[in-house]
C-alpha cells in the first residue's frame, strides 16, 4: 500500500521506518525544513535537552550514539533523526517544508492538498502531527498597546538564540519544563529575568541527592509500578495493597531530596502537594542553573501569579500581574503549553474522533473509532516517547496486513472511555486530552505488543524493573513481525 504519514518527528519517522521494512510504500510530509519534529532547528530554543536520559530516549534498532551527553540537546537528538532516515532509507519518501493542508477521504482513499499546491493520493492515512507542536499563546489584554512601546511577545520554541534577551527586561509565563530550561540561558544575557508560574510544579533532580541518575528510578519498570494502574498484576498488587508505605516513602523521599537539595523552602519555591502528585502529568526534570540562578538572584519567581494585562507606561512596555505588581517587559517568552488538533481532517472525520470534551478517542492510542484507512501516532507521548511510537508503529502495520485481533466496536469504544475515566482521575486530567499516558508509558507499550503476540520476554521486562528501560530490548519486534507477515501466519482479521 502507498501510506502517507503527516510528520517528520520521531513517530513519522519511526511509522516510515517500520512501513518500509514491511514491504509498503511511504511518503512523510512536514512543514518543517528538516526531520526531527519538537527538536528541529525551527523549533529548538536555547538550552533544550531532552529529559529522558539518553539511552532511555531510543529507538530499537537505532539507538542514540554512546558518545553523546547523558542528555542529549536539541541539536543533537535533530541528527541523530536525521542520520535515522538515512540508515533506514526514509530519505527518499521525504517531502519535507510541504504542509498537508487537507486530508478527504475519496473512494476508500485520502486525497491530501498540499501548501506546494499539489495533491496526492495514497491508501491509508497516519497522522503523526505531534502532540506538542502547536504552541499555545496566551491572548494577553493590552497586547497591541505593549507592543507599541516596543514589547515583544514570543512562544519558546520561537526563542532560537538567547541573545534575543541580550539586556533586555524578559518575563518567562510557565513552570514547566521548557519554562525554566528558557529561563537559565536568556538570564545569562538579560537586565533582567522574571518567571510568571502561576502554578509551581515539582522538580525532579537528574542527580537525585547528587549521585543517583532520576533514570534508575523513574525511567525502570518499577518507577512506573509506583503509580496505580487500573489493572494490577504481581507485584503491583503487593506495592498497592500491603506495600503501600514503602512505594509512599519511596516516591515522597525524592520530594524530601528536591526540597533539601535545591533549598526550595528558603528559596520559597516549596509546590503544594506531595511529590506522588507528579503523576498528575506535570513531572518535570530540574533544569541545571535553575534554582542557582533564584538564589544568585538573576532568576525572580513570581509564584501563584499571572499576568493579567500588558500595557505601556510612560511609553515603555510593563506587564501588570495578578498580585498589582508591574514589571517592566521588554520580551515576553511564553512557554505555557501546546494546542492540539488535526485541522486538515474534514468535519465528518472530526467528529469521529473526540468525545464531548474534546479528548481524543483513540483505541491504543492509535485507532480512531469509526473511520477508516486512519491512524494515529505519538498520540502516546511518554517518558519513552520514541519506544511508544515505534511500537504504535508496529500495531499499524499489523494492522495494515489485518493482523490484530480488534474487540466489537462497541467493546473497544467502551475500553477507550475507560481508559480516558481512568486517566481523568490518575492524572487529575493532566493527560492533554488524552494524548499523554504518563507516567503509564510501558504499560501502553505491553498492551500495544499483548494485542500482537509479540512482547518481549518476562525475564527481560523483569531486568527492567531495576533498571532503566532499554529500547535496544525490543530491537526483534519488528523483524518477527515482518517475518510472521511474509509467511501469512498470524492474519486475523480482513484488512
Ligand atoms: C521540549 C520538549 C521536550 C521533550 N522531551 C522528551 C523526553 O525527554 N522524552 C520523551 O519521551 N519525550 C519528550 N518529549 C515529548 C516529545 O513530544 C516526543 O519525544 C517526540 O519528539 C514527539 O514526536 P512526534 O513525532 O510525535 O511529534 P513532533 O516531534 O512534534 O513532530 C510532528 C511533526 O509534524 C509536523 N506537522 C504538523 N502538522 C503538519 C501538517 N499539517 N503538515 C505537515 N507537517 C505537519 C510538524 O512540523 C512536526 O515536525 C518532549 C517534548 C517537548 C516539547
Amino acid at each position: 500500500m502507498r501510506v502517507g504519514i503527516i510528520g517528520a518527528g520521531v513517530a513519522g519517522l519511526a511509522t516510515a521506518k517500520t512501513l518500509l521494512q514491511a514491504g509498503h510504500d511511504v511518503v512523510v510530509f512536514d512543514s518543517a525544513p528538516d526531520v526531527g519534529g519538537v527538536w528541529s532547528r525551527t523549533r529548538r530554543y536555547p538550552g533544550l535537552t531532552t529529559q529522558s536520559a539518553r539511552a532511555t530516549y531510543g529507538l530499537s534498532d537505532y539507538p542514540m550514539p554512546k558518545d553523546l551527553p547523558e542528555w542529549p540537546t536539541g541539536a543533537q537528538v535533530q541528527s541523530w533523526l536525521e542520520a535515522y532516515t538515512v540508515e533506514f532509507g526514509i530519505q527518499p519518501h521525504l517531502r519535507l517544508g510541504v504542509r498537508v493542508e487537507r486530508a478527504a477521504r475519496e473512494a476508500g482513499r485520502w486525497s491530501l492538498t498540499l501548501s506546494t499546491g499539489g495533491t496526492e493520493t495514497v491508501d491509508r492515512l497516519v497522522v503523526a502531527n505531534g502532540v506538542f507542536s502547536e504552541p499555545n499563546l496566551p491572548a494577553f489584554d493590552g497586547a497591541d498597546e505593549f507592543v507599541a512601546a516596543g514589547g515583544q511577545v514570543l512562544a519558546g520554541t520561537d526563542v532560537h538564540d538567547a541573545e534575543l534577551g541580550r539586556d533586555k527586561q524578559v518575563l518567562v509565563v510557565g513552570y514547566g519544563k521548557s519554562a525554566c530550561d528558557v529561563t537559565v540561558p536568556l538570564s545569562e544575557v538579560a537586565a533582567g529575568t522574571h518567571v510568571i508560574a502561576r502554578q509551581l510544579l515539582w522538580k525532579v533532580p537528574r542527580k537525585i541527592a547528587g549521585v543517583l541518575n532520576f533514570k534508575m528510578l523513574l525511567l525502570t519498570r518499577m518507577g512506573e509500578a509506583l503509580f496505580r494502574y487500573h489493572r494490577l498484576r504481581g507485584v503491583e498488587k503487593f506495592l498497592h495493597g500491603p506495600g503501600n508505605p514503602i512505594r509512599r516513602s519511596m516516591l515522597n523521599s525524592v520530594g524530601s531530596v528536591s526540597k533539601r537539595q535545591f533549598k526550595l523552602k528558603r528559596l520559597g519555591l516549596v509546590p503544594p502537594g506531595t511529590m506522588e502528585g507528579i503523576v498528575k502529568g506535570a513531572i518535570g526534570l530540574a533544569t541545571e542553573g535553575f534554582f542557582e540562578g533564584v538564589e544568585a538572584g538573576t532568576i525572580v519567581v513570581h509564584r501563584d501569579t499571572t499576568i493579567v494585562r500588558l500595557s505601556a507606561r510612560d511609553g515603555r512596555p510593563v506587564a501588570e500581574l495578578s498580585d498589582g505588581t508591574v514589571l517592566p517587559a521588554d520580551l515576553v517568552v511564553c512557554a505555557t503549553g501546546f494546542r492540539q488538533g488535526v485541522p486538515f481532517l474534514e468535519a465528518d472525520v472530526q467528529r469521529h474522533l473526540f468525545d464531548e470534551r474534546t479528548n481524543f478517542l483513540l483505541y491504543r492510542q492509535i485507532l480512531p473509532l469509526g473511520v477508516d484507512g486512519l491512524y494515529f501516532n505519538g498520540y502516546n507521548s511518554s517518558f519513552f516517547s520514541p519506544l511508544n511510537a515505534e511500537m504504535a508503529a508496529v500495531w499499524i502495520t499489523a494492522h495494515l496486513a489485518g493482523a490484530v485481533p480488534l474487540p466489537d466496536p462497541g467493546a473497544m469504544r467502551r475500553q477507550v472511555e475507560a481508559q480516558l475515566a481512568f486517566m481523568d482521575v490518575a492524572t487529575d486530567r493532566h493527560h492533554c486530552r488524552g494524548t499523554k499516558i504518563i507516567p503509564f508509558s510501558l504499560k501502553n507499550v505491553d498492551e500495544v505488543l499483548d494485542d500482537l503476540d509479540l512482547n518481549i520476554s518476562k525475564r527481560v521486562r523483569a531486568a527492567h524493573w531495576l533498571n532503566p528501560v532499554d529500547p535496544s530490548a525490543y530491537r526483534a519486534v519488528t523483524p518477527t513481525l515482518v517475518a510472521r507477515l511474509r509467511a501469512g501466519d498470524g492474519v486475523l482479521q480482513d484488512a
